[in-house]
Formats: C-alpha cells, sequence, structure tokens
C-alpha cells in the first residue's frame, strides 16, 4: 500500500494486547433479549429452540477457531475459552472480541430460520429487521486453570441458580393461575429447597426430572476418544458446521519457544478435524476435566 501524507492518524491508534500466557474467556450476551424474547415469543422460561440456535452459532464458532477449546451457554450468553498458549491476532484484544461476536451473531441470525421457524410447529416467527438479534461481548484474562474453571463454575451455579427460580416462578404462573407479580412476591425470601418443595407438593413436579440443558447449560468443545464413555443422557446434539472456513490469525503470528510451529500446526490440523460435540454436562466437579484431558493441554 502506498504511504500517503494521511497515514500518521494510524498513530491515533491503540491496541490492548492480552495478557500473554493467561486463559482468555470472551464471554459475548445477547442484547436486550427479554424485549427479543416477548417479540419472537419464546417460551418461558425455556424456548428450547432458542437454546438450540445459540449452541448452533457455538459451535460455529469453536469449528471456525481452532484456539478456542471449549464454549459454555446458558439463556442469552456464551463464554468462550481461548488456550492459554493461544497468539491468534497476536492477541490483540480488539480482534479477538470483535471477530467473536460477529461470527456468533451471524451463524445466529443465518440460522434463525431454520431453528425458529422449522423446529417449532408451525408458529416460529422469521427473524426480521423490526427485532434483529444483536450481541455484545468482552474478553478476561484468568492467570491460572483453576481461576479458570472457577470462572465456569460460577456462570454454572448461575445456571442452576436461575434455572430453578424461573422454573418455579413460571409455573407459579402458568400452572397455578398467579400474576407475574404474584409470583415474584410469592418466591421472596425463599431458598432452593423451598422452590423444590413448592414445585413437588403443589404441581408434582420433580425439578431433578427436568431436561440437563435447562439445569446445566450447554458447553460445546472437540470430542476425540471418550464417545464410548459417555452415557447416552448427557446430551446428543452434533456440530454441524464441520466445513466451515477457520478464522485465522495473520501475518505470521508469534509462536512461543516451547511448542515448535510444525508441532502447532499439527495441532490446529488435529483440532480441525475433530468433532465439535454439545453436552450438558457439570464442569464445576473434576470428573468432565479428568475424562478429557485435551482440553487443558
Ligand atoms: P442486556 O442487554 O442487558 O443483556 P437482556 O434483556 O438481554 O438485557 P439478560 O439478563 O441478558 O437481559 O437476560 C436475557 C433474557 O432473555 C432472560 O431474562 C430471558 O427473559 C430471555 N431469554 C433468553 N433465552 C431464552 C430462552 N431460551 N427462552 C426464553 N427466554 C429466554
Ligand atoms: P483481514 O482479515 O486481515 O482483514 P482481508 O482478506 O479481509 O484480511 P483486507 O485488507 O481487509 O484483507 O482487504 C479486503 C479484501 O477483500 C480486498 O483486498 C479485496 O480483495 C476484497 N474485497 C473487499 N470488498 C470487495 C469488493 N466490494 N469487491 C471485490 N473485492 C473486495
Ligand atoms: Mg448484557
Ligand atoms: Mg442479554
Ligand atoms: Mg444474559
Ligand atoms: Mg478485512
Amino acid at each position: 500500500m502506498a504511504n500517503s501524507k494521511y497515514e500518521y492518524v494510524r498513530n491515533f491508534e491503540r491496541e490492548e494486547i492480552l495478557l500473554p500466557n493467561t486463559w482468555i474467556v470472551v464471554r459475548i450476551d445477547g442484547r436486550g433479549f427479554h424485549k427479543l424474547s416477548n417479540f419472537y415469543a419464546f417460551a418461558k422460561p425455556n424456548d428450547p429452540r432458542a437454546l438450540h440456535l445459540m449452541n448452533h452459532a457455538a459451535t460455529y464458532v469453536v469449528q471456525s477457531i481452532p484456539d478456542i477449546i471449549l464454549g459454555y451457554g446458558v439463556s442469552d450468553e456464551y463464554s468462550f475459552v481461548f488456550h492459554r498458549s493461544t497468539t491468534l491476532f497476536e492477541r490483540r484484544k480488539d480482534k479477538i472480541v470483535t471477530t467473536v461476536v460477529s461470527a456468533f451473531t451471524a451463524a445466529y441470525v443465518l440460522g434463525g430460520d431454520e431453528y425458529f421457524v422449522k423446529e417449532g410447529e408451525g408458529g416460529g416467527k422469521v427473524l426480521s429487521m423490526e427485532m434483529l438479534p444483536t450481541f455484545d461481548g468482552r474478553a478476561v484474562c484468568y492467570p491460572t486453570w483453576e481461576n479458570l474453571r472457577d470462572y465456569l463454575r460460577w456462570r454454572q451455579v448461575d445456571c442452576h441458580i436461575n434455572n430453578l427460580y424461573n422454573t418455579t416462578f413460571w409455573t407459579l404462573v402458568q400452572q397455578g393461575g398467579m400474576t407475574q407479580t404474584e409470583a415474584e412476591e410469592h418466591l421472596k425470601g425463599t431458598v432452593s429447597g423451598d422452590k423444590n418443595e413448592i414445585l413437588w407438593s403443589r404441581f408434582g413436579i420433580n425439578y431433578n426430572n427436568e431436561p440437563e440443558m435447562y439445569k446445566k447449560g450447554s458447553v460445546v468443545f472437540r470430542e476425540y476418544a471418550l464417545e464410548e464413555s459417555i452415557s447416552r443422557n448427557e446430551g446428543q446434539e452434533t456440530g454441524k458446521a464441520e466445513e466451515s472456513a477457520e478464522i485465522d490469525g495473520e501475518e505470521g503470528s508469534a509462536v512461543p519457544a516451547v511448542v515448535s510451529k510444525t508441532q502447532m500446526e499439527k495441532q490446529r490440523k488435529a483440532r480441525r478435524k475433530a468433532k465439535v460435540v454439545t453436552r450438558h454436562v457439570d464442569v464445576i466437579k473434576d470428573d468432565f476435566w479428568i475424562q478429557r484431558p485435551w482440553l487443558q493441554s
């Protein structure tokens, strides 16, 4: 590109480089989805079509960015964990966050009609300019594996607390005939045991039998050899985005001294080929991680 006298304006640009050797988490969240979910008439509290669409978009993101080891999603949010050794975009924060957000949004919008209209019983509303889904995003660096584990625990515990509340709230409204204000009042000061009791004694609902996707959220990751040891009820969706193009860093990004470039390239190739799956499993305890050592290494 030819130089011009205007080039000096580039000096005004500022780049934030994410701390090296830390686990980068990019969390995206739907903007105004409370309103959007009413507009598109999501079933309350959990519209499975909307969750499947979120998982579809997350699968595309994980498939197209090999440096992401895992995604964790609940409601209108998804967290994507980059391996601490990633050099994608030289760890430039703006590039990483905006690429994840726009890749996710593009897949969400393109998948909208399939998941929303076709998966429903003919009642789904087609995505329209009147209410386009948009997402915001942020990146946070976690210096230790334990910090990262605690981050994911935080999100999954949040999922549990919110889902128990929402399930009880909407059961009181939909089956108990309460107004939303009455239900809110009724649940003030209750602990989780009380909510389980309300569900069971008044509506015959055993919270434990609620779908795993609602109780635990969704984990999207590359599965290698462990298919056998994973029980059927853990969920079964498989990523569809297998042929998607890979999002690549540019300009020969710096490679850390410990891993050779050929080794890295091998890893990337293996990751590109591995099957991306969605499971609704516990990531709080150690089992999930012990069974899948490649996620950390
Ligand atoms: P903000 O822009 O600040 O994020 P928001 O309206 O998106 O505002 P959130 O706290 O992100 O607020 O909450 C998302 C809301 O979207 C939930 O409260 C819920 O009402 C709705 N929602 C998201 N996913 C689903 C779903 N699968 N089924 C039903 N409702 C959903
Ligand atoms: P990066 O991800 O680094 O931005 P890039 O391939 O997008 O890589 P750019 O420097 O942004 O590189 O250049 C965009 C390229 O897209 C152009 O070089 C051109 O080849 C192509 N392009 C963009 N818009 C058009 C268009 N309207 N018609 C034809 N080609 C286009
Ligand atoms: Mg938000
Ligand atoms: Mg939101
Ligand atoms: Mg949210
Ligand atoms: Mg470009």
